[in-house]
């Protein structure tokens, strides 16, 4: 726009102002008045311009896209979005875990890799991160992990023995520390790695037929890392470097995509499969339960405004659309309650309508009232009612993705199947997914880590913990770090 056709300036009533430069003063070199509203509007708004930041997967970025269906998987699931040759518009958060709003983008930690999918049938979240596992499978001890992951209250400072404390007496934490330590725990860019759902899911056929499964979104970029020594300069250097990668490649034409492949595994084996396939701490073995393919993520749009679009997305595993539901994995149970409670407490009651959280299709709730409610509402307002208003459909949308359980109230840990241990998979990973290289990456990186101020015995368990997982790279580490220390 020319400076010569620009629009005059207005207050938020729309209201034209007379200076964008000077405030209402008694005469040139007099004092400023209280009904200056339209400076006072300006200090206020400025004031409040910041909203709590998310706890944890503060730092973060996104963009828009669509998820285009290629293979025909409606013998799984009759969810509209996974019909074949549906396209349906998305939204995608990545974001880190631990760091604050402005903390660097190349700490090494997992990625959120957060979707959402504005079907035909609502809004269908996946809240993922960049590993298939985590670090627990009982939500009682998220908070503590992620308060170990943070600030100490004394120092303010983030502090390793804090970590490895958490860690070594929580050793089902292995596999995804194994995980976080090797090269995967820092990506070249949000645009060179994977996302899984880890949690396992269901999906239920047009015949009422179950399945379990777990989403892989796998980059069309290939995987890229970056080393220790790389992620260390650049979070000097460009602390914003991951979301200014993915902010160019967009705005250039080089559109990222990934394909959407699943694990499907037919809802009877679950009964017997040989370790529990529910423990977020654990994949499902590709050889058991092979990728499927299913279709394709493109983002092609940036956000124009990212305070509107993306701080104030709010994504939540409660958004589940007819075709898919939950399954008895505890984590995940816990966090269909915990997302949209984080949101009611981050962004207010009504955050479903703002722009971007809202569906594409109408809403016919009885939600009523609260903070910010902008869609009118209209009666009748409760349910029961004989005025016409929105009846639940049970023929239609039948409760269908459940499952039976039976037993005692009990606060005790998932039964322990044959193969149910807390360090077969972290072995597997850093003794045969890995190769040399990657594992003597992995030993220096440990190290490096362990020497930030880990305190004894703090790190006597955790060597321990390593050789639990393998006792040579167990060893290694133990040594280099006393070579080292
Ligand atoms: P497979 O050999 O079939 O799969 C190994 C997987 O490991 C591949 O998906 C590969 O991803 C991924 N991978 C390769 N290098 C690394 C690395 N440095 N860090 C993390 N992941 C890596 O074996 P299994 O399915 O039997 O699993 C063996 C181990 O592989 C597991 O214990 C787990 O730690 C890891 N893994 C398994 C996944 C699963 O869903 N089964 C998914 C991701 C990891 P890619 O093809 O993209 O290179």
């Amino acid at each position: 726009m020319t400076n010569d056709n620009r629009k005059p300036t207005t207050n938020d009533a729309g209201n034209p102002i007379a200076s964008d430069e000077h405030s209402l003063t008694v005469g040139r070199d007099g004092p400023i008045v209280l009904h200056d509203h339209y400076l006072i509007e300006q200090m206020a708004n400025f004031n409040r311009e910041r909203i709590p930041e998310r706890q944890p997967h503060a730092k973060g970025g996104g963009a828009f896209g669509h998820f285009e269906v290629t293979c025909d998987v409606s013998q799984y699931t009759k969810a509209a979005v996974f019909q074949p040759n549906t396209r349906t518009e998305t939204l995608i958060r990545f974001s880190t875990v631990a760091g604050e709003r402005g903390s660097p983008d190349t700490w090494r930690d997992p990625r959120g890799f957060a979707l959402k999918f504005y079907t035909s049938e609502g809004n269908f979240d996946i809240v993922g991160n960049n590993t298939p596992v985590f670090f627990l499978r009982d939500p009682m001890k998220f908070q503590h992990f992620i308060r170990s992951q943070k600030r100490r209250a004394d120092t303010n400072l983030r502090d390793h023995d804090m970590q490895w404390d958490f860690w070594t007496l929580s050793p089902e934490s292995a596999h995804q520390v194994a995980w976080l330590m090797g090269d995967r725990g820092i990506p070249k860019s949000w645009r060179h790695m994977n996302g899984y759902s880890s949690h396992t899911y269901m999906w239920v056929n047009d015949a009422g037929e179950r399945f379990w499964v777990k989403y892989h979104f796998k980059t069309d970029q290939g995987i890229e890392c970056l080393t220790q020594e790389e992620a260390d300069r650049l979070a000097g250097e460009d602390g914003d470097y991951h979301q200014r990668d993915l902010y160019n490649a967009i705005e250039r034409g080089d559109y990222p995509s990934w394909t959407l492949y699943m694990q499907i595994m037919p809802f009877e084996d679950a009964e017997t499969y040989r370790f529990n396939p529910f423990d977020l701490t654990k994949v499902w073995p590709h050889e058991d339960y092979p990728l499927i393919e299913v279709g394709r993520l493109t983002l092609d749009r940036n956000p124009t405004d990212y305070h509107t679009e993306i701080e104030q997305a709010a994504f939540e595993p409660s958004n589940m659309v007819p075709g898919t539901g939950f399954s008895p994995d505890k984590m995940l149970l816990a966090r269909v309650f915990a997302y949209a409670d984080a949101h009611r407490a981050r962004l207010g009651v009504n955050y479903k309508q703002i722009p971007v959280n809202a569906p594409k299709v109408p809403v016919h709730s009885y939600s009523k009232d609260g903070a910010m409610r902008v869609q009118n509402v209209s009666d009748p307002v409760y349910a029961p009612n004989s005025k016409g208003g929105p009846q639940a459909d049970s023929e239609a949308f039948p409760e269908s993705a459940t499952w039976s359980n039976s037993g005692e109230l009990v606060r005790e840990a998932y039964t322990l199947r044959q193969d149910d241990d807390d360090w077969g998979q972290a072995h597997a990973l850093v003794r045969h997914v890995m190769d040399d290289a990657q594992r003597d990456r992995l030993v220096s990186n440990v190290v490096g880590h362990l020497s930030g101020g880990v305190s004894q015995p703090v790190l006597e368990r955790a060597f321990e913990y390593w050789r639990n997982i393998d006792q040579e790279v167990g060893d290694r580490i133990a040594d280099a770090f006393k070579n080292a220390n």
